[in-house]
């Protein structure tokens, strides 16, 4: 399967080498990224949501939260929300948050969560537009709400709904919140998502409530019937040769240059552990990012309900690998040899 994965990605660069859009944004992207958007979606529908909004390379940087939880506050959801929130807070032509609710989630959920939202502190100037998105039916309710909005984004973002491909719920993908690289499809579809600076994923950590929203994800996916389940962490960089760097790695070889104080946390956090696994101390952002690969992949073992599915045999260590990813063509290979 992940051979499969890997084909897929080199085949959809080589069909995009003949639209000149697409080529387009590849050369913007290699210049750097200028996202508009910051793109707050459920796990489940991270992968989604960027073709619901046909959102191309390099329009949306993407976070995350727990489908069917409340976004915590930014304090305690440093890693899949405020850290990615305050990175976005640099780009220029940011001109609004973007979250998104699936059909079935409770009134609570979707309003506290954008409460929540609110109080992030780089939120403060950005209009938020909220929407309940039905990604079966291809259609796409507004949520009014109390604080900033824009009119006239939330017209243009309603404009361009269209229909998803099927969601591969067997499939978890973890990547970096980088506008530029996007969710590989698998041979069933979307995957599901969580991004994240660098595509870490924090140890679990029963006093974070992030992570005790993630451990009950992992028991709920991982209770589901099925032979075919894998978590593919897919890392970026410059891997073909030219492009740019993943920026989260790259800002943890020199974090003492970091004002922002949710975005220092994290990356101080993400040095650290990359720190302790490395022998050597990465040279490159490329070599960073492949130790924090590692790290997620590490870290996501330390949550119970991923444990107890590797012991039961439910999750086979065989179906958790690291991939990498060109940040411009967004081809992706192995980290290691696949025995598939
Ligand atoms: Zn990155």
């Amino acid at each position: 399967m992940i051979r499969r994965i890997t084909e897929l990605s080199a085949k959809m660069a080589a069909e995009s080498s003949d639209d000149p859009e697409a080529l387009e944004r590849r050369f913007q992207a290699a210049k750097g990224q200028s996202p508009r958007f910051l793109l707050l979606s459920p796990i489940h529908r991270s992968a989604q949501d960027l073709q619901v909004f046909r959102f191309g390379q390099g329009d949306a940087f993407h976070a995350t939260r727990v489908t069917e939880q409340i976004l915590p506050l930014p304090k305690n959801s440093p890693f899949l929300f405020a850290g990615p929130a305050a990175y976005n807070r640099q780009f220029p032509e940011k001109s609004g948050v973007i979250i998104t609710f699936d059909l079935e989630e409770p009134g609570a959920v979707v309003r506290e969560s954008i409460q929540h939202a609110a109080e992030h502190p780089d939120f403060k100037e950005l209009p938020i537009s909220a929407f309940r998105v039905d990604y079966e039916g291809a259609s796409v309710r507004l949520i009014a709400h109390g604080f900033d909005r824009d009119y006239e984004l939330e017209n243009y973002v309603l404009k361009r709904v269209s229909k998803p491909d099927y969601l591969d719920d067997d499939t978890l993908a973890v990547l970096c919140s980088d506008s530029r690289v996007r969710p590989p499809l698998t041979p069933n579809g979307l995957p599901m998502a969580i991004q994240t600076l660098g595509a870490y994923l924090p140890a679990y950590n029963e006093t974070l409530e992030e992570t005790v929203q993630l451990n009950q994800f992992f028991g709920n996916w991982l209770s589901k019937e099925s032979i075919e389940r894998r978590i593919i962490v897919v890392v970026h960089g410059n891997f073909e040769g030219e492009g740019p760097p993943c920026g989260a790695a790259q800002a943890s070889l020199s974090v003492e240059d970091i004002r922002e104080d949710y975005l220092r946390r994290v990356i101080k956090v993400i040095d650290a552990d990359a720190r302790h696994a490395e022998e050597n101390l990465a040279g490159t952002p490329e070599e960073r990012a492949v130790t924090i690969g590692k790290v997620s992949l590490a870290n996501l073992r330390t949550y119970p309900a991923v444990a107890d599915a590797i012991k039961k045999g439910v999750l086979h260590e065989d179906f958790m690998r690291v991939l990498k990813m060109d940040t411009v063509t967004n081809v992706v290979s192995p980290y290691e040899l696949e025995p598939l």
